[in-house]
């Protein structure tokens, strides 16, 4: 009986069960199906054709304009460090190249000349309540490491023309820019041709260097005046084929914001003393398990505005699956991100990024030194303040022997030019016109430009060029296309004639 009762009791409990795990199952399998469906329709929501803009042909240019291409690699305008005196007569030489190759420019355009080397040329437009634009270039290079020079294939400042190329250090960055600039100014000064809006051409002379004596000064002109330009066009961004090729269509990155630059010395002092009675720790053990811990760990992954738009954009050109994924963030970004951190390049633009870069400490090798030091340099993500990369490397670090002090210099990253600007949208418009296909999309700066400065003046700073992926800049066997040069030169030019408006209109409504 007893028994019979239990089983009694039993039974209709494990029926009860049963149904139970039945009734989950099916839940779980539901919940599936709607994800399954969400999933989907986000994707084939997200796969419309990317629009398509109109492409106008190449002008040919004059043989004179790829003369002063080489010319101008040839002036050895170097800024070396901060601390270093530049060569000025190499500077001189440079005016006066410029004045020599460009007299239109000089004639009717109005210079002032900033620290003895940066120059700012004021073009009067015929509508004075238009607000400016200022398009700008810098006119130093980076030097040329011994070590490297060697294995260049023409000498670094020939200036060579080769393979329908232009070869030569600073050819790409950034006397890329500032000679089409020039080029596309003097041909429209000879067809006596006047700009809507005033437009300002700007020159720094020590970008590389942080341009405090140029670009910093000509901005702060700007804020003296209380000009406040529509739009500041500076290098930075590019057109990108081998980026991105599953797109099967060439990319107009064009940069809306910048990362910070931030460095900081981090310093640990500790009683040294003979190397044949060291003490447990050392100011250089100490210091070096700091620089090991601020490796182990990232600051967390941030999607910046600029990179969101990014894969908005290109998104619906890419194949099924990275498509379903990019639709469908909400649930794939674990995935995502998982594979934005595989690659090195990928990963900083994402991440607020933290790397030692120089380390000293000692004298001879049987004493023990009382002090080490190191430098971290970190290229911050908008969002990320300095004052959060010290807290984090505090916590890192976890170790109060460990000073950290940040450098005179540091800037945050710059503001973000909204994509809806009337900047940013002109910039669009007209990277439609020069090449074929282009798909332009906004983007995230990792280094740092000369237009950073004129963040406290305009909130239309853009950073592109149309170069196609430049080649060896800051390294060996910098080089341009001839065709990159003309493309250059020729969106100089529809820029200062405000061309694609008419294109904007079209596509604008597709590219949200
Ligand atoms: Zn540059």
């Amino acid at each position: 009986m007893k028994r019979c009762h239990l089983f009694k009791k039993q039974f209709p409990l494990s029926l009860e069960k049963g149904s139970m795990i039945k009734r989950l199952l099916g839940f779980l399998f539901l919940i599936i199906i709607i994800l399954a469906a969400i999933v989907l329709v986000n994707t084939f929501i997200f796969t419309k054709e990317i629009p398509r803009g109109q492409a106008l042909d190449l002008p040919s240019i004059s043989d004179s304009a790829v003369r002063h291409m080489s010319e101008a690699v040839q002036i050895k305008t170097i800024s070396y460090a901060d601390s270093l005196p530049v060569d000025t007569s190499e500077y001189m030489k440079f005016r006066k190249f410029l004045e020599r190759a460009y007299p239109l420019v000089h004639q009717k355009l109005p210079r002032q000349i900033f620290n003895q080397f940066s120059y700012l040329f004021t073009w009067e437009g015929k509508n004075k309540n238009l607000k400016p634009y200022v398009i700008m270039a810098h006119m130093d290079v980076v030097p040329v490491e011994e070590a490297t020079a060697n294995k260049w294939t023409v000498a670094p400042f020939s200036g060579a023309i080769k393979d329908s190329m232009i070869w030569g250090r600073g050819v790409v960055d950034d006397k890329g820019c500032v000679i089409p600039i020039f080029e596309a100014a003097e041909d429209l000064l000879r067809q006596n041709f006047q700009p809507e809006r005033t437009i300002y051409l700007s020159f720094g002379h020590d970008e590389e260097i942080s341009g405090s004596h140029g670009a910093k000064a000509i901005a702060e002109w700007f804020r003296e005046q209380n000009i406040h330009p529509e739009l500041v066009l500076d290098e930075g961004g590019e057109i990108t084929v081998e980026n991105f090729s599953e797109l099967k269509r060439p990319i107009a990155a064009i940069a809306v914001a910048e990362k910070g630059y931030l460095s900081f010395q981090l310093s640990v002092e500790k009683t040294g003393g003979h190397s044949s009675m060291p003490e447990k720790e050392t100011a250089i053990d100490i210091l070096a398990k700091a620089l090991v811990k601020l490796r182990e760990k990232q600051m967390p992954f941030k999607m910046s505005e600029p990179m969101a738009a990014l894969l908005k954009r290109v998104g619906p050109g890419l194949p099924f699956s990275e498509r379903m994924a990019l639709a469908n963030q909400w649930l794939f970004m674990p995935l995502l991100k998982k594979e934005f951190e595989k690659g090195h390049i990928t990963n900083s633009l994402f991440h607020t990024t933290i790397v030692p870069t120089v380390f000293n400490s000692g004298i001879k090798d049987n004493v023990i030194p009382t002090i080490a030091t190191a430098i971290v340099n970190c290229r911050n993500l908008p969002g990320d303040s300095q004052a959060d990369v010290i807290a984090f490397m505090k916590e890192q670090i976890n170790d109060d022997r460990v000073n950290i002090i940040p450098e005179k210099i540091n800037t945050d990253a710059s503001p973000i030019t909204s994509i809806d600007s009337a900047a940013f949208k002109k910039v669009e418009a007209i990277s439609y016109q020069v090449m074929p296909d282009i798909v332009p999309v906004p983007f995230l700066l990792m280094g740092g430009t000369d237009s950073r400065h004129f963040d406290a003046v305009s909130n239309g700073v853009v950073k592109f060029a149309a170069s196609i992926d430049a080649k060896g800049y800051h390294g060996i066997d910098e080089r341009l296309p001839i065709s990159d040069f003309k493309r250059m030169i020729f969106f100089y030019s529809l820029l200062m004639k405000e061309s694609g408006d008419e294109i904007a209109q079209k596509v604008s409504a597709g590219v949200k």
